[in-house]
């Protein structure tokens, strides 16, 4: 058996391991990237990115595959809670969502998972991740300074041992590694089991031509009196989804479709079926001293509201910058635990939040008795502050509540843990969106051009990315006038304050867990 050695070995790659992939490797990390199957993924599940994991690709340089993977139709989209396709509307949610624009620059994106997969894995071998499909990780042993893996590469059985410093279990819903490391999970558990089928049909003149859709459909013919239809990436295939019955008839199974359309003698062809288990789970945590569970590893949740996806791929952007700086020395590995104190809270909310949507789009009354009503939505996916975590607060900045861990989006407050607010700055009277300088640096904002000069010599001194603009005022970002604001490469403002050496080398210094 032959022995290799490594920085990152990351298990899995969905969603999750490939945005970790692809952000170590834009930090100057190459981790080796294992996958049992021989390819990413094909099956219709996830489809749509957020505003908010639009910004993470464009910092990964992926928007444009992103966006060019729409499926085929114009750039809108259609989300419904109605009686069948064709049948009455009870609730329009693109109606009523709030305009996310005021919220980010990014237009959400409508790739589907495959898609999505396809163009992370694209970057990531462009960056010089190694990948190997068709490799399975066996086991794996964390001890005080490695983790010790055991892979097999399926064509040829062949056994490779990996000593690795770090791991990354990005191994999904059914992955083993947190288990292995006597990780417990907790959460409202099996929540509904449901058939996914797959069948070809023209429902142009009913469903418009946007590009994604989906209908949420209530009917007490229905098992449990509802379903939904959702487009896919090819034109004319639809997906159908419904309780699952492993006795149910294939002309069952047909006249529940018929049923979802609402057009009784609907012409269509079934292509494929697959079962899913809809869960609420949570790792009891994120993290040991080596290991990182990321995506579905991390946090299980049904698919309701389309954010599990999203939050994977987000775990890869707020990781693999902390990993980064710690292999390359340029932090203390206690900011390596600061990833479950600010995405623990978060995959709490989510996770509840797509299980109390799931109660209200299917009437699951029990459920929702468990849930409560989902949180407004606009909040959930922009107002989150970090607890605690890479960040640090003086006396006057605000602190959120383990309660109510949020800020009002429309109001932004630009303290540290939320993230650095939307707004244009003006540096010597040009104007500047923050969102346009995000990138895998951190960033300064100040009004004093020799503080400016200052945090530059200390970056250099410290061997870390920043980069400095001098703005007219930084008072758009919720500081003080003779403040300074330092945001991390993630977008997280880490934190504010006096614009003195001093001052930043003491925020760096916490921030990175620096001795
Ligand atoms: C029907 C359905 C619809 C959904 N719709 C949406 C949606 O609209 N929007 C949204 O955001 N989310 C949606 N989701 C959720 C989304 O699909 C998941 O949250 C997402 O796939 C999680 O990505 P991941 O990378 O964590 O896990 P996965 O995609 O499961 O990837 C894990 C990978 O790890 C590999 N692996 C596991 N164990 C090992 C091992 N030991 N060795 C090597 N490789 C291993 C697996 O083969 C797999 O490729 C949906 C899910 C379903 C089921």
């Amino acid at each position: 058996m032959s022995l290799q050695e490594r920085d990152v070995v990351i298990v899995g790659a969905g969603l999750a391991g490939l945005s970790t992939a692809v952000f170590l490797a834009l930090n100057g990390v190459q981790p080796l990237l294992v996958e049992r199957n021989a390819s990413t993924s094909v099956l219709p599940k996830a489809r749509g990115q957020n505003p908010i994991t639009m910004e993470a690709m464009r910092v990964a340089g992926v928007t444009d595959a992103i966006m060019a993977a729409r499926p085929p139709g114009r750039p809108g989209i259609t989300s419904k809670v109605s009686e069948s396709m064709t049948g009455k509307v009870f609730y329009d949610h693109v109606a009523h969502r709030p305009d996310f624009s005021k919220f980010s620059p990014e237009v959400p994106g409508m790739a589907s998972q495959a898609r999505a997969e396809e163009a992370l894995l694209r970057k990531a071998l462009e960056l010089g991740v190694e990948v190997w499909f068709e490799c399975a990780c066996e086991t794996l042993v964390e001890d005080i300074d490695h983790v010790d893996l055991q892979l097999r590469r399926l064509p040829s059985d062949e056994l490779t041992k990996v000593r690795s410093k770090y791991v990354v279990a990005a191994d999904g819903i059914r992955g083993g590694i947190a288990a292995q490391l006597g990780i417990g999970s907790h959460g409202l558990g099996h929540l509904k089991s449901v058939t996914a089928v797959r069948f070809n049909a023209d429902l142009s003149k009913w469903a418009g031509d946007n590009a994604m859709t989906i209908h949420y459909v209530k009917n007490p013919q229905l098992p449990d009196g509802s379903g939904i239809l959702v487009s896919t990436d090819y034109t004319n295939q639809w997906v159908a989804n419904f309780s699952a019955d492993s006795a149910r008839e294939i002309e069952a199974t047909r006249a529940l479709i018929r049923l979802l359309v609402g057009v009784p003698d609907l012409e269509f062809e079934i292509a494929g079926e697959t079962t899913y288990n809809y869960s609420h789970r949570i790792a009891d945590k994120l993290c040991t001293l080596r290991v990182f569970l990321t995506g579905d590893a991390a946090h299980v949740m049904p698919p309701t509201g389309g954010q599990g996806g999203n939050t994977a791929m987000q775990d890869g952007y707020y990781l693999g910058w902390k990993l980064a700086h710690v292999l390359k020395g340029l932090a203390g590995p206690a900011l390596l635990q600061t990833y479950d104190a600010e995405r623990k809270p978060y995959a709490e909310i989510v996770c509840t939040w797509q299980a109390a949507n799931l109660a209200e789009r299917r009437d699951m009354k029990n459920l929702a008795a468990l849930t409560g009503e989902p949180i407004d939505h606009a909040k959930m996916m922009f107002g989150y502050v970090c607890l605690e975590g890479a960040l640090v607060r003086d006396a006057a900045d605000s602190v959120p509540t383990a309660a109510d861990p949020f800020e009002d989006p429309a109001r932004p407050t630009g303290s540290p843990g939320a993230r650095v607010p939307y707004v244009t700055l003006y540096a010597a009277g040009v104007p500047m969106s923050t969102r346009g300088l995000l990138g895998q640096h951190f960033q300064i904002y100040t009004s004093d051009a020799s503080f400016a000069e200052q945090a530059a010599s200390m970056a250099r001194e410290l061997g870390l990315e920043q980069k400095v603009v001098v703005v007219d005022s930084v008072e758009p970002l919720g500081a003080r006038r003779n403040q300074s604001v330092l945001v991390r490469p993630d977008g997280i403002v880490a934190w504010r304050g006096a614009a003195s050496r001093s001052a930043l080398s003491n925020a760096y210094r916490q921030i990175l867990a620096r001795q």
